[in-house]
């Protein structure tokens, strides 16, 4: 009893409390968020590795917190999937994209394609299909301008009701991409069953990539192979000209990352899209 007690005393005094506390007034805080639009999107290009123009852009939200801040996606997202609240989030970070795209389509800029990361939660969602067909006819945006991200171990799950959904994706013209490839340890066998487009390298392996010899014969193989399949190979997080080099050398189809530009406001965007097609 006496270690119990004080066990307890632990608890209460402990980094413990503070914590539940924190993700319970976090979690009332982010039901909040939504209505009190404190939540917002960055996007940051795709290049193209042989023109070196944007082709694409990734949708990435942010949450502006009214006393902590700038809350990072990596902070809130996993609190969003386990509440559900993903969900209702999901679905307007869908349709500021679309809306977004369909708005730059029409100021004249040249067609690009916006890629917006599907959580597990929202994959596996019954609605999903009528949630995306839903959107893209509100935002009159042309399906090939939309990519849906899904991860490696998104994919990995459930292999049949994942593949049927898969299908259903593609047969609204979407574009597919697998999204952290190389961390969940799927083969590419298994990728072949699944109508995907592009397939994005995990920027843990671009990290290393010009100085360690595995990530750079892992590299090497993965777009090989996703070559094979027809597949189109993104590298993300390159943040320098040694590993932009390495990449063209090995014939990689886009990059992505810190070297070339960081995720820009929708303002920002605008004028680095504009630049583009000026230019
Ligand atoms: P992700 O899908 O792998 O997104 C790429 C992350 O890498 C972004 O971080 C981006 O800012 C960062 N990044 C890009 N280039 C570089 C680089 O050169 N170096 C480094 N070190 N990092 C780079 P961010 O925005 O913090 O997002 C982190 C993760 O949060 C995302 O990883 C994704 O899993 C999740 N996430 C972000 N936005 C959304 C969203 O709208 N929906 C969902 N479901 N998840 C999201
Ligand atoms: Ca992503
Ligand atoms: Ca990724
Ligand atoms: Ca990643």
């Amino acid at each position: 009893a006496k270690a119990e007690g004080r066990n307890n005393f632990q608890f209460y005094t402990s980094s413990g409390k503070t914590a539940a506390l924190r993700s319970l007034t976090l979690e009332g805080d982010l039901r909040m968020a939504l209505a009190r639009r404190e939540l917002f999107v960055e996007y940051q290009p795709e290049i193209d590795l042989k023109t070196g123009e944007t082709v694409g852009l990734e949708t990435l939200v942010r949450w502006d917190h009214p006393t902590l801040g700038l809350i990072p996606p990596l902070d809130f997202i996993p609190l969003a999937e386990e509440t559900g609240l993903i969900l209702p989030i999901g679905e307007w970070i869908l349709s500021i994209a679309c809306m977004q795209n369909a708005i730059w389509h029409k100021s004249g800029l040249e067609p690009i394609r916006v890629a917006v990361n599907l959580s597990g939660h929202q994959f596996r969602q019954r609605n999903l299909i009528k949630t995306i067909a839903k959107t893209l006819t509100n935002s009159r945006l042309d399906p090939q301008h939309l990519e849906l991200e899904i991860t490696e171990s998104t994919l990995m799950e459930n292999a049949a009701s994942t593949i049927h959904t898969v299908k259903e994706l593609k047969s609204m013209g979407v574009r597919l991409a697998v999204d952290d490839f190389g961390t969940g340890y799927s083969s590419l066998s298994y990728l072949r069953r699944f109508p995907l487009d592009v397939l994005k390298i995990d920027r843990s392996f671009i990290r290393d990539v010009t100085i360690n010899a595995d990530d750079a014969a892992i590299t090497r193989a993965i777009i090989a192979m996703a070559h094979n399949l027809n597949l189109e190979v993104i590298a993300e997080g390159v943040e320098n000209e040694q590993q932009l080099q390495f990449l063209q050398e090995n014939n990689c189809d886009m990059a992505q990352g810190y070297y070339y530009c960081r995720p820009l406001t929708p303002a920002k965007l605008t004028k680095h899209l504009e630049k583009q097609s000026s230019g």
